[in-house]
């Protein structure tokens, strides 16, 4: 699966600002500084298409890129950062919530988390909305590289008794050796063109 051309579109935070629901889309969440713009910029094979670490405070936008002029990346803002002023911070509820509620092209949610740590409990509440609301999201765990491969497999297990799901329904990655890539770009496919 090739990933020919990525653009960015527009940041929105209001629905009515979103671009046309033209084409399906995939969305990415996870924590402040979980590694989602690495992430993304490694699906897309770009070292700079999402800027990372922006400067906490400012306002959180949703970001919608065009990915081979066929399908939308989304990158919502990343959520549990203790500096983002309160009033920024109680912003992000309502705006991803439409988001993931109206937006009638999205497909599914990535959702990322990091294989050093138990899903915190903004992972897990964020989690266990996906189920309520009925919203196809898949967890893919991050940093691989960062702990050795042995402690990989009680890693995953952890954080899979943690959700609720088997070990095989999540996705191991690491942006900078690329693991899990092809993998995740396969099931990405299999929303967006079913
Ligand atoms: P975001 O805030 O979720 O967009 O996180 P970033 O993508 O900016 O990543 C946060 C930090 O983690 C940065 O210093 C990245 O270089 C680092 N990082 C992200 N992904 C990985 C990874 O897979 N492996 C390693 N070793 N570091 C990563």
């Amino acid at each position: 699966f090739l990933i020919k051309s990525a653009e960015f579109i527009k940041s929105a935070v209001r629905f009515e600002n979103y671009p046309p629901a033209l084409y399906p889309e995939v969305a990415f969440a996870g924590r402040s500084n979980v590694g989602k713009s690495s992430l993304i910029n490694c699906l897309v094979q770009r070292k700079k298409l999402v800027r990372t670490s922006r400067t906490p405070g400012q306002t959180q936008l949703i970001n919608f890129f065009l990915i081979n002029g066929a399908f939308y990346f989304v990158d919502l803002p990343g959520y549990g950062f203790a500096k983002v002023p309160l009033k920024v911070r109680a912003q992000w509820g309502p705006m991803i919530e439409t988001y993931l509620t109206k937006r009638e092209s999205l497909r599914g949610v990535v959702h990322i988390l990091d294989i050093r740590h138990p899903p915190t409990p903004d992972d897990l509440n964020l989690w266990h909305w996906f189920r309520d609301n009925h919203i196809p999201a898949i967890p893919v765990v991050t940093k691989a590289d960062k702990i050795k491969r042995g402690q990989w497999d009680a890693q995953m297990k952890q954080i899979s008794l943690s959700l609720g799901i088997p070990t095989s329904e999540m996705v191991l990655f690491s942006a900078n050796t690329q693991q899990g890539r092809s993998e995740l770009l396969g099931k990405l496919l299999d929303w967006l063109i079913p």
